[in-house]
């Protein structure tokens, strides 16, 4: 099952740094993850929501109540070569104004996105509303996996991955591509807010372009993954070593599946949080002497 949690250790602190709420695509308030988390025995979890970060200050808040740090995080979709890339930022000063504006637009882009693929799927005689969809999320961050639950809600699928599978997957017919970052701006937009930027689940996508991203800042690598096998752990791990970054891991929770992501199936040993603090106090250090001169 979980080959961290497995190894030989005496820790006791763990830590889960890739989950979603329901302020982008996950099922679960900010503080019922907070709380999910608690009750997983995680000491630390990072919100990483898709490009959204509404969900931290509320679950900043949970952290206190259920005596779980939580970090405060987002996952940024970038595109490069029509493969999608997720950029992991963590520390991320969810406050800072012009990476709010840049979700922002992002957002009624993906909104009109929306509207285009409804279009498209009416044009095949199936009728969803997004007024339907509006109503029941709490988020303004429209997804496809919100139209595949209404494709269900409404009987024309039986399951989400149906619907994906027919209608809306990246070969299926009411197929819509959306705007995304290059991954350089996705890394440049976290590093302005004082993120620290992390490639996520490297092994799911085809992309193969560290190089390049380590040369526009990235900090950080994704090893640990529900999609990942041990070995392929083992290897971004020693990439991790050989090039100088940093090591994350989560098990990407959205809470509808599946225990494929189950909130803790990654546990991440605290020492890999340690290692991220250890780049925010380094940079606090950094700033002080500049002031202080
Ligand atoms: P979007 O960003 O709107 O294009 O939606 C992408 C999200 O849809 C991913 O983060 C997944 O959560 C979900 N997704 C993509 N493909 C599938 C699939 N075949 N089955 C179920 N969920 C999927
Ligand atoms: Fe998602
Ligand atoms: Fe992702
Ligand atoms: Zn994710």
């Amino acid at each position: 099952m979980n080959y961290l949690f497995n190894k030989k250790s005496n820790r006791t602190k763990y830590a889960d740094l890739h989950l979603h709420t329901d302020q982008s695509d996950g099922k679960l308030s900010p503080e019922k993850v907070v709380a999910e988390a608690n009750r997983a025995g995680l000491s630390a979890i990072a919100i990483t929501d898709h490009d959204m970060l509404d969900g931290i200050e509320p679950a900043l808040s949970a952290g206190k109540k259920y005596n779980v740090e939580v970090i405060s995080g987002l996952e940024l979709s970038a595109e490069h070569n029509s493969e999608e890339i997720h950029i992991l930022g963590y520390f991320i000063n969810w406050k800072n104004k012009r990476l709010k504006e840049r979700l922002c637009e992002f957002r009624e882009l993906r909104y009109s996105r929306a509207l285009k693929i409804i279009d498209k799927l009416r044009k095949m005689g199936v009728s969803i509303e997004l007024s339907d969809i509006i109503d029941q999320t709490e988020t303004s961050y429209i997804g496809r996996p919100h139209l595949a639950a209404a494709l269900v809600q409404n009987g024309y699928a039986d399951s989400i991955s149906e619907a994906f599978q027919r209608f809306l997957g990246n070969h299926a017919p009411a197929y819509m591509p959306k705007d995304a970052f290059l991954p350089s701006e996705a890394i440049e937009m976290i590093l302005e807010a004082d993120g620290i930027p992390v490639l996520a689940h490297p092994g799911v996508s085809k992309n193969n372009i560290l190089d390049e991203l380590i040369d526009n800042g990235l900090m950080g690598i994704e090893a640990f993954h529900p999609y990942h096998s041990i070995p392929l752990s083992d290897y971004y791990c020693d990439i991790a070593h050989k090039r100088n970054l940093l090591i994350t891991g989560g098990s990407d929770f959205h809470g509808f599946e599946n225990n494929k992501n189950a909130l803790g199936l990654i546990r991440l040993p605290y020492e890999y949080v340690e290692h991220l603090k250890a780049v925010v106090n380094e940079r606090q250090i950094k700033l002080n002497l500049k002031i202080n001169n």
